[in-house]
């Protein structure tokens, strides 16, 4: 089956569900920008500060990447940025992490979930511990938002409803099924909002510059969806 153009339609918001500072820097941010220029609002969670990914210690880092996120953001027209405060490094899978992203899409009422994969194997290698526990609390997080009865105290002490999500887009996601086809702008604005990352890129010596590497990875996969750029996803309905 061949890579379908995923429609903006009906969506007025879209929560991006990741463990680290930088996840969605990597190519997701252009969708982002995209869909953040038609008026789709996009909101971040973020499991951690990403404080343990520096050569600095954790309590230096935590702040510094977090402002730096923030800028990212600032890039692909993003306000809404919530950092949890769980640790780096050895994020458990956990009814917490499911209830955290259970009360943001509760609060901010998305129509799509995105996150990025929890395969053992992601398409760039060996995937991250953190990211493969974050990729399944996303999706179960964004379900248990739907089901009345699980996490109750949501409704009864803090009078958050149920909410529906519609779709959830995974980046990286096996078999691919969709493609969100992004403009020149949109990857301008990605390659910015890695940039942003200043202090976290100087840390890796052997990291391209994002100018490098970006533009010619979603002109890659532009190709399959036969458009000049575009972000490649597996896109799943709930
Ligand atoms: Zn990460």
């Amino acid at each position: 089956m061949g890579i379908e153009r995923f429609s903006d339609e009906g969506i007025r918001r879209v929560l991006c569900v990741v463990a680290h500072p930088d996840d969605l820097e990597y190519g997701a941010s252009a969708a982002v920008h995209h869909w953040t220029s038609a008026g789709i609002e996009v909101a971040y969670l973020l499991f951690t500060s990403g404080e343990a990914g520096m050569q600095a210690p954790p309590e230096e880092v935590g702040p510094l990447r977090a402002a730096e996120q923030r800028e990212a953001c600032a890039a692909v027209g993003v306000e809404r940025l919530t950092i949890l405060d769980h640790p780096d490094g050895v994020l458990q899978p956990s009814l917490d992490l499911r209830r955290d992203v259970a009360r943001e899409v509760r609060t901010f009422r998305p129509d799509v979930v995105l996150t990025t994969t929890w395969a053992d194997e992601a398409p760039w290698g060996l995937n991250q511990a953190d990211h493969r526990v974050a990729g399944l609390a996303a999706v179960d997080g964004a379900r248990d938002a739907g089901n009345p009865w699980v996490f109750r105290e949501l409704v009864d002490r803090e009078g958050l409803e149920p909410w529906h999500v519609s779709r959830l887009v995974v980046a990286g996601g096996s078999p691919l099924s969709h493609g969100i086809a992004v403009s020149d702008a949109d990857v301008a604005a990605a390659v910015a909002s890695l940039a942003a990352h200043r202090a976290y890129l100087a840390d890796l010596p052997d990291h391209p510059s994002p100018d490098e590497f970006l533009p010619e990875m979603l002109a890659g996969q532009g190709r399959e969806l036969g458009t000049d750029h575009a972000l490649l996803v597996r896109v799943h309905d709930l």
